[in-house]
């Protein structure tokens, strides 16, 4: 990425970054390598990570919070570092083209996904006399959080969803079940959403209400793992309650307006995710072209030819296009622009484009590419799973084409 278009102060936050990995988090992994290089070690027969390596995420977790990393997206008023969307795409992307994927302690340890850990910008609802019981752990990587929207017949439609909240005294009382749930069979907190008016959910008018639970309280269950893509475990998961008793103390925001609650911080959360990507993506294309440079057929390097020529080209386009509507998009944010069009496309260029460029890395690899020893596969694998959370690429086209519609071409 142009770091010319970065302000110095973040430049520097990104070079501590990668010293931090380089010299905290790449020397846990060489000395547990055996234990790190393939799902049967670190997936138990359930799929769930095995302790040894939940004990080292949480190793690298804590030390990346005492380092300031792990919060630094972190809301202020909670405790974090505050930094706005144009450092979250470019310190994303710069960790992600650092280190390529299938990192298992760093993406996303040592940067939590700001739904599932850390100082989520969701916890700003949360009533301030829990503040200290809760976000010093949550701050410190010591105990960690999952976000329960979705449920398996409530994905993009989130109004279907059919867990429910009922009042009984001071507390509610929770029924339901919540699918794909991201971190969710390890958090020991979670932000639970669930319909406390289905006239008004019905009526897609609100009716749906957050809330903060412990995941250790009865009623709280996981159900299991979701392994996806080719992986023998997950770090997503189903998860179920049973008449779950909440105060209503921890309930997230106003009755009724959990959707507002549940999408703060959904732009630049979406923004760093499709950083993320792209800075992956910028690593698949230094590995191709190193390996056009080197690989022969038919007496010449393979890049010679032109039909790998145009797989490292199209890449090239596809990652510069989307850095630059990544840094437009941020840019907008910062100034105040809700930018809503402008996120959703950065979110389906960054995610597609990705996915693209990790497909034609691979083919520039020919046979080598589709080895787990490169983890290309596993870059393909992510990127493709991509497309999916957060909004998919359709309801993203969809949030595009309605604005465009009601507001014009305004970008
Ligand atoms: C790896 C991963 C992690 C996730 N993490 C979380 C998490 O932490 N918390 C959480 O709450 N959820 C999480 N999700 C769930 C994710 O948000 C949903 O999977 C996503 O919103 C899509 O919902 P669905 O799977 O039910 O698909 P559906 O909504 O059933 O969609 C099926 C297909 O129809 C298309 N479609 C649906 N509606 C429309 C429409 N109106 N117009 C055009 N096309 C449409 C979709 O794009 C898709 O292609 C995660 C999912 C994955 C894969």
């Amino acid at each position: 990425m142009n770091t010319a278009l970065i302000p110095e102060e973040i430049v520097r936050i990104g070079e501590s970054l990668l010293r931090f990995v380089d010299q905290e988090v790449a020397p846990i992994e060489a000395a547990n390598k055996a234990l790190l290089s393939s799902d049967r070690t670190i997936f138990d027969e359930n799929g769930r990570f095995t302790p040894e390596v939940e004990a080292l995420k949480r190793r690298v977790r804590m030390k990346s919070a005492e380092a300031g990393f792990y919060t630094m997206f972190g809301p202020e008023e909670l405790g974090g570092g505050g930094l706005g969307p144009l450092a979250a795409v470019y310190l994303n992307g710069l960790l992600s083209t650092h280190c390529g994927p299938g990192r298992t302690l760093v993406h996303p340890v040592v940067i939590p996904s700001p739904f599932t850990n850390g100082l989520s910008p969701v916890l700003t609802f949360l009533d301030p006399s829990l503040r200290d019981q809760y976000l010093p752990l949550l701050g410190s990587g010591d105990r960690t959080l999952c976000f329960g929207l979705s449920e398996p017949d409530a994905g993009s439609d989130v109004f279907a969803m059919k867990t429910r909240a009922v009042r009984d005294g001071d507390d509610w009382v929770i029924t339901g079940s919540k699918q794909w749930i991201t971190n969710g069979p390890y958090a020991d907190y979670a932000m639970i959403f669930a319909v406390t008016d289905p006239d008004l959910a019905t009526k897609r008018k609100g009716g749906i209400t957050g809330f903060f639970v412990d995941t250790k309280w009865p009623g709280f269950n996981v159900v299991s793992t979701i392994p996806i893509m080719g992986q023998l475990g997950a770090e997503i998961g189903i998860l179920s309650f049973d008449r779950l008793r909440v105060p209503d103390s921890h309930r997230l925001g106003a009755i009724d307006q959990g959707l507002k609650v549940a999408m703060r911080g959904v732009n630049t959360g979406r923004l760093g995710l499709s950083a993320t990507c792209i800075g992956m993506a910028r690593w698949a294309l230094v590995q191709a072209v190193e390996y056009a440079k080197v690989r022969k057929t038919f007496g010449s390097v393979i890049g010679d030819h032109q039909a790998v020529q145009i797989l490292l080209a199209d890449s090239a386009a596809d990652i510069y296009a989307a850095e630059t509507m990544l840094v437009d998009c941020a840019q907008k944010l910062e100034r105040g622009d809700k930018a809503l069009a402008e996120t959703s496309m950065v979110k389906l260029h960054c995610t597609e484009a990705a996915n693209r460029v990790f497909d034609r890395c691979m083919q520039v690899h020919g046979g080598m590419g589709l080895t787990n020893e490169l983890r290309l596969e596993a870059g393909y694998r992510f990127t493709r799973s991509m497309r999916i959370p957060d909004g998919t690429s359709e309801i993203q086209r969809r949030t595009i084409a309605r604005d465009l519609l009601a507001n014009g071409v305004n970008f």
